[in-house]
């Protein structure tokens, strides 16, 4: 099994970018989001077992899961949070084991938005590595990106770890409040750092 760093961190700190830029210096890079996306488009088996649990208007013409429509009901109904996750999570937490162990770079950075919350993660990786940004700067950059209301970015907020406890249970930190080039220069320090934890194995 390659060495696995899990990168996670509160919504919009920062984590697709980060991880974007260790991919660019040779790093594997294994995105959960990017798996649940996989695992539910056109013809995927989670998408027959979504429908079968919560009806066919779920599913979009083209055989994909119908994720507007999902998440709403997910906003409103805790159950039917709690379904959906226990269909997908599983088949997501496999797929990423499959893709860390198959790798074949140095080391490998597991996107896990919610690494803390789902304890899923914590065998899968040696170390956890959280981004952190300033709540305002992640709220504009969540309303600028996804064109949400500013209520439902922190309703989002409110269902994540605190920044605190993530920062406590972390065992590298980055900082991304600045620019890009400030940014470049913190995944450089880590990337060194991981090449040489993962040489000694
Ligand atoms: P989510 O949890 O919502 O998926 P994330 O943690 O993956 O978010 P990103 O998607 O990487 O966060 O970043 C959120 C938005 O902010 C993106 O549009 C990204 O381009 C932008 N962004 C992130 N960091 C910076 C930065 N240092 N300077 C400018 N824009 C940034």
């Amino acid at each position: 099994m390659p060495f696995a760093v899990g990168l996670t961190g509160g919504i919009g700190s920062g984590k697709t970018m980060v991880a974007e830029l260790f991919a660019e210096l040779g790093a594997g890079v294994v995105d959960t989001d990017e798996i649940a996306r996989a695992l539910t488009g056109p013809g995927q088996a989670a998408v027959g077992e979504i429908a079968r649990r919560f009806g066919p208007q779920y599913v979009t013409a083209d055989g994909a899961l119908d994720r507007a429509r999902m998440r709403k009901l997910a906003f409103e109904d805790a159950r039917a949070k709690k379904d959906l996750e226990s269909i997908l999570h599983p088949l997501i937490r496999r797929e990423a084991e499959r893709r860390v162990a198959n790798s074949t770079a140095p080391y490998v950075i597991l996107v896990v938005p919610l690494l803390f919350e789902s304890g899923a993660y914590q065998k899968l990786v040696r170390r956890v590595l959280v981004v952190d940004s300033d709540q305002e700067t992640r709220i504009e950059r969540v309303r600028r990106r996804n064109n949400l209301p500013r209520e439902e970015i922190l309703a989002i907020m409110a269902s994540q770890v605190g920044q605190a406890e993530r920062l406590r249970r972390a065992d590298d930190v980055i900082r991304n409040d600045g620019d890009l080039a400030a940014l470049g220069a913190q995944v450089a320090t880590l990337h060194r750092k991981y090449l040489d934890l993962a040489a000694e194995g």
